[in-house]
């Protein structure tokens, strides 16, 4: 691969590398209050009862039991992304790529076919419906464009011998960057709630749609670690315990 030639990406990536997350560590952590240190014998004794134990603290948000347990996400998405996922600040851990310390893959966003490019109403209360062919043809080329020139930019300020810190501010918020986050049930249930539009959801939020993209693949995989934590989540209503 050419690693001086943009690519232009319309999805972001989302792994879970690594984890330590279980329905059971809801419940130990939960019946310590009524068992306690004899709390790990009773994990796996009665599965109903421990639906209802799960949905019960939920709904009453009782949340420090979904605190123990951490998952690990690879995630590669734009600039514009992180600064919004980098204002989730409890219950989360960031370590992100560095301009400083490497020069920036010339990876770039562009808005897939099926993203909605046209914004209708007011803040807070608009809505954003299909773009026509003529502006995804302009979108992808006034961005294709601009991408081409930074990175150009930003090569030649390299090659100039200029330091990568000081060269990277052509570079726009399109570009992709890459980071672990880590967090916990409880912290990504408060994600979640902000960052994913759900008709489940008792308080609608309004993410921006790439933020989204990221966050539905969070809760895919977490959905499958921890499932009746994930419908319990989305049975009261999806808000964050
Ligand atoms: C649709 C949408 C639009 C947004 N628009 C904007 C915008 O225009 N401009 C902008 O700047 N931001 C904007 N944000 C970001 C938003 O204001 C929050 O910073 C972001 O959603 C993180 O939420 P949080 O603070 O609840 O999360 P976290 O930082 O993870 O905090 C989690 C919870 O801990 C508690 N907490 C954390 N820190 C404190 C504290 N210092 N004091 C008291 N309690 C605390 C609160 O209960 C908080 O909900 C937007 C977010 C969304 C979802």
């Amino acid at each position: 691969m050419d690693d001086s030639q943009p690519r232009f990406l319309d999805d972001v990536t989302v792994e879970l590398v690594k984890h330590s997350a279980s329905d059971t560590d809801v419940l130990w952590a939960a019946r310590v209050s009524t068992a306690g240190e004899q709390s790990l014998d009773e994990i796996g004794k009665d599965p109903e009862r421990s639906k209802g134990l799960i949905n019960y603290l939920m709904r009453d948000r009782h949340g420090s039991p979904f605190e123990h347990n951490s998952m690990t996400f690879l995630v590669s998405a734009p600039i514009f992304v992180f600064r919004e996922f980098h204002r989730h600040r409890v219950g989360w851990s960031y370590n992100e790529e560095s301009g400083r310390y490497r020069q920036l893959q010339p990876n770039f966003y562009i808005p897939g076919r099926e993203r909605k490019l046209v914004q209708e109403g007011r803040p807070g209360k608009y809505v954003f419906v299909e773009g026509t062919e003529e502006q995804h043809k302009v979108v992808t080329e006034a961005m294709e464009t601009s991408y081409r020139q930074s990175y150009a930019a930003y090569q030649e300020m390299l090659e100039a011998g200029v330091a990568r810190e000081v060269a990277r501010a052509v570079l726009p918020v399109g570009l992709f960057s890459s980071m672990y986050a880590t967090c916990n049930a409880r912290s990504l249930m408060h994600f979640l709630s902000l960052r994913t539009k759900s008709e489940q959801a008792k308080v609608p939020s309004f993410p921006q749609r790439e933020i989204e993209m990221v966050a539905e693949k969070m809760e895919a995989a977490w959905a499958e670690l921890m499932p009746l934590t994930h419908a319990a989540f989305v049975a009261n209503g999806r808000i964050a315990p």
